[in-house]
């Protein structure tokens, strides 16, 4: 089930450890690829591209300007994360159902616009908060926890989970 993050309207100063945190979650979640927009960010690009060469798997990141292209050309449901959507628990059901997912996600005001191209307009509490919980609830709903035992393909690194202290294995 491939699902895809587009990031809108990255600002450099503001959104750097944010945006970062989305495509950590995103990658560790089970997310194939986050696309950022807004402001281009080659440091992001370049941390998140070495988290993947250390820890494994199959994890994409690129940068497009133009994000109602990607919108418009995405085969498969697209649904943004907006306060202003309609409740998760109501519509986690019927999006269970789909194979290929665009999320989108913002960060400064979303253009109206948005809100009318994708196929869900979705909220994670009917509240104003963060775009890393509201993607980490929608990911753990559709994937039924299934997420959290990920296997990450050829890592250079990885832990052994210990009830105490730390366990690196560097393979
Ligand atoms: N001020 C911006 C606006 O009016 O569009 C939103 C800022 S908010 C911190 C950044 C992003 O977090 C939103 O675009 C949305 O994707 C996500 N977000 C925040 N609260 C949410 C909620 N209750 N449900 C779903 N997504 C949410």
């Amino acid at each position: 089930m491939p699902i895809t993050i587009l990031r809108l309207g990255h600002r450099h100063y503001r959104d750097q450890r944010l945006t970062t945190h989305v495509c950590l979650t995103a990658r560790v979640l089970g997310a194939k690829k986050v696309i950022l927009s807004g402001e281009k960010d080659e440091k992001i690009i370049n941390s998140v591209k070495d988290i993947k060469e250390r820890w494994g798997g199959d994890f994409e990141i690129e940068y497009q300007k133009n994000f109602r292209k990607v919108i418009k050309d995405f085969k498969g449901k697209k649904l943004h994360l907006t306060m202003y959507g309609l409740p998760i628990q109501d519509k986690i059901k019927d999006i269970k159902t789909q194979k290929d997912l665009l999320i989108i996600l913002g960060s400064e005001k979303v253009p109206p616009d948005i809100y009318h191209m994708v196929d869900y307009n979705i909220s994670v509490g009917s509240q104003p908060h963060s775009e890393v919980a509201a993607l980490a609830i929608l990911m753990h709903e559709y994937f039924e926890g299934k997420e959290l035992n990920k296997d990450f393909k050829n890592p250079k690194i990885k832990l052994k989970p210990c009830k105490a202290g730390k366990d690196i294995i560097e393979t």
